[in-house]
């Protein structure tokens, strides 16, 4: 479609993002014959097709590659009649109704609206990361990690997903060292457990990352002790940062109620401060980010849209 010839295609719902909480978004939307468009971003399936095994979603009791589960939800979806197309939307006008998305190749307007667009990784912001990311700085085991096969890398973070993550650079790496500012992990107990057992994890405990080094590749990293404040250098071929993640909504800034971090505000049925626009996922949650409660927030989000439509 080319936006600047033809007429804006009209939407009964328009959904913004292809991860768990879209998908399932669009699947309820779709069973309640709504025939829903999601306009699911350049990553189908969101951060959770990233991850290697996805463990804790119900039904998959050997767990699920990440991707697959994706590719099972828009499956889904699509049966019912959901149409999943992967291009970015770049803008939403959210002070008009009915509501107005542009995308790379056109315009969309729509009666309701679910924002489910996830969030992104949160970078160091330290000398060298933009420099060498691609060239030894990481943000996605699954997608890197092949490239350290018998090298060694450092994992920065001290959550979930930096635990989750060195346990599968194992596969890879001869020697992954998980640097944290603190001398204890917040990742869950079964995760800590796993790592601190494995033969080729090690810790670096009250350190921060200051600078990244290297030529035309990573060759090591600038420590600070955040106890002693003691400088050190550790050499290692590439470097995954772990450090949280940040809600992917500055298009709808100062058009829908957010958080100071972004992250859109929404009631217990999903709405946001516009009446017909909900958001869903990690979004719209800072604390649970899981693919269950995502997916769970999703489907709410599109029950409610269908009674707004109900109601128009
Ligand atoms: P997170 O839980 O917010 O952990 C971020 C980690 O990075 C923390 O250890 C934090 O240190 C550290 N950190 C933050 N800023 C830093 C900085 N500037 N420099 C150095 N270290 C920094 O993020 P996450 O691990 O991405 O997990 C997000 C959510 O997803 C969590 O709720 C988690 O439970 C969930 N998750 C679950 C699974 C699973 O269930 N299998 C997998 C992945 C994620 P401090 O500890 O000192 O704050």
């Amino acid at each position: 479609m080319d936006g600047s010839t033809k007429s804006p295609q009209h939407e009964k719902v328009v959904i913004l993002g292809s991860g768990p909480a879209g998908l399932s978004a669009a699947l309820y939307a779709a069973r309640a014959e709504l025939n829903p468009l999601v306009i699911g971003g350049i990553e189908p399936g969101g951060q959770a097709s990233l991850t290697d095994t996805i463990e804790n979603y119900p039904g998959f009791p050997e767990g699920i590659g990440g991707a697959e589960l994706g590719e099972l939800f828009q499956k889904q979806a699509e049966r019912f009649g959901a149409r999943v197309l992967f291009e970015m939307a770049s803008a939403v006008k959210l002070n008009q109704h009915p509501f107005e998305v542009t995308t790379d190749s056109g315009i969309y307007t729509t009666d309701s609206l679910i924002i489910a667009t996830g969030a992104s990784p949160v970078h160091l912001n330290v000398p060298g990361e933009k420099e060498f990311t691609g060239k030894g700085v990481s943000y996605c085991a699954t997608c890197d990690g092949w490239f350290f096969k018998g090298k060694s890398v450092a994992v920065v973070g001290g959550g979930d997903s930096a635990i989750e993550e060195a346990l599968f650079l194992t596969r890879f790496a001869t020697s992954v060292t998980i640097i944290h500012r603190r001398d204890s992990l917040r990742a869950g107990a079964i995760l800590q457990k796993r790592a601190k057992e494995h033969p080729a994890i090690s810790f670096v405990w009250n350190s921060v990352v200051e600078e990244v080094l290297g030529e035309t590749k990573v060759t090591g990293l600038r420590l600070k002790n955040t106890v002693t404040g003691e400088p050190s250098t550790f050499p290692v071929d590439g470097v995954f940062i772990f450090i949280g993640h940040t809600p992917n909504t500055g298009m709808f800034a100062g058009q829908l109620d957010m958080d100071d971090k972004g992250v859109i505000k929404v009631n217990n049925l999903l709405e946001t401060s516009v009446p017909g626009v909900f958001a869903a996922g990690e979004a719209a949650d800072s604390h649970f980010r899981q693919v269950i409660t995502s997916a769970g927030m999703g489907a709410a989000a599109a029950i409610q849209a269908t009674h707004y439509l109900e109601n128009l």
